[in-house]
Order: C-alpha cells, then sequence, then structure tokens
C-alpha cells in the first residue's frame, strides 16, 4: 500500500495501532493446543472437591483456602455449590479467546464496509433532478432535458408554468385540463412550431394569394 503523509498525531495513532497489534500476536501466538489443553484438563481435575476454593475471587491475587474458615467454607459452598475457581478462570479465557476472534472480525468488517461505501459513492452518478416536462431524463437546460428545452425554444418561450401545464396535460381537480392550448409565445419571441408558428400564417396568405 501506498505511504501516505500523516499528521504527527495521526502518525502517533497509527503507531500505537501497530504497537497493540504486535503485542495482541504475540500474546495470541503463545495460546496454542498444548497450552489450551492444559488448562481444559486442569478445569476438569479441578471441578472435584479438592480444587480451587470457592471462597477466592477472580483478581484477589489468589488467596488460598486456609485463609477461611471452615464456617465461610461452609456457607461458600451451600451458597455456591461446584463453583470451582479454576473453571471459572478457564471459562473466562475462553470468553476472552472468543472476543478476539469477534473483535478481530467486527475489524474487518468495519475495514469492509468503510471501502463499500466510498465505492459506491464513487460510482454514484452526480445527483440530478428531472427534467420539469417529461419528469423522466435529467434536467440540463433552465430545469428542462436537452430535447424538452429545443421543443419549448421552437414554440417560442412560452410562459414556463403554463408550457408545463400544457404538456404534461395537467388537469384540476375536476378532471379539467388546465392549460388545454398551447401557450403563445413569449413577448418578442416568435414560434417556429406548433400553432402560433409565425409561418403558418404567412403560409396559409401565400398559398391564399398563390390561388
Ligand atoms: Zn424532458
Amino acid at each position: 500500500m501506498a505511504q501516505t503523509k500523516l499528521s504527527r498525531g495521526a502518525e502517533w495513532r497509527l503507531e500505537r495501532m501497530l504497537y497493540r497489534l504486535e503485542q495482541g500476536s504475540l500474546a495470541i501466538n503463545k495460546l496454542d493446543d498444548k497450552v489450551l489443553r492444559d488448562l481444559i484438563k486442569r478445569a476438569a481435575i479441578s471441578s472435584h472437591p479438592d480444587g480451587f476454593s470457592s471462597s477466592s475471587r477472580l483478581g484477589d491475587g489468589g488467596r488460598g483456602q486456609s485463609d477461611s474458615t471452615p464456617v465461610e467454607s461452609a456457607a461458600a459452598s451451600r451458597e455456591k455449590p461446584q463453583r470451582d475457581e479454576l473453571s471459572k478462570r478457564v471459562k473466562h479465557i475462553e470468553s476472552l479467546i472468543t472476543f478476539i476472534d469477534v473483535a478481530a472480525h467486527e475489524i474487518h468488517s468495519n475495514i469492509g464496509e468503510i471501502y463499500r461505501v466510498e465505492e459506491e459513492k464513487a460510482q454514484r452518478p452526480v445527483q440530478t433532478t428531472p427534467c420539469l416536462v417529461c419528469e423522466a431524463a435529467p434536467a440540463e437546460i433552465a430545469g428542462y432535458c436537452r430535447a424538452d428545452y429545443d421543443v419549448w425554444r421552437n414554440y417560442g418561450n412560452p410562459d414556463r408554468l403554463r408550457w408545463e401545464m400544457f404538456k404534461k396535460q395537467t388537469t384540476s381537480v375536476d378532471g379539467l385540463l388546465m392549460v388545454p392550448k398551447c401557450p403563445p409565445p413569449a413577448d418578442g419571441r416568435s414560434a417556429r412550431r406548433g400553432p402560433w408558428k409565425t409561418g403558418v400564417q404567412q403560409d396559409l396568405t401565400r398559398s391564399g394569394s398563390a390561388l
């Protein structure tokens, strides 16, 4: 992977993570079949009455059973029969090992998710708004797709709102067309197409005079 220039703070974060990973993998590598097999075996044996005292707790420095009075021991064994300290520790180790696996998977799935999102973002086309007339093609010029813009221009730039209603055949609540007829060209504009086409009248006049 290409080396990226990082800030001092980021470089320190990276160093810390790499250090943790190194320490972690060194520690994990020490946990092999032999070590775990031995632990399981010890836990199985210690579930017998002569195992560790049930009065000692995790992290209390391994207090021996001689510290507890016979009364305490009797009370403890009545409260938590068969709760052996060693097998509890082994179970704790077991869940921590599961934790390592879960954590590693969680890290990788998060990394994967980051790349997936980035990739999706890169592939997504630039956000476009649809054409106000056909509502399908992306708007390119003045809110219309190129084709609809050209048509609108050819009709002499009629009032946009009326033009859009006419083209979309927008109806009122009672089902009547809001703009049933093609709106006229804008002031100072002439239509090259449609019913307001200036040439239509001229053509008619011409053909009329020709007769
Ligand atoms: Zn369009």
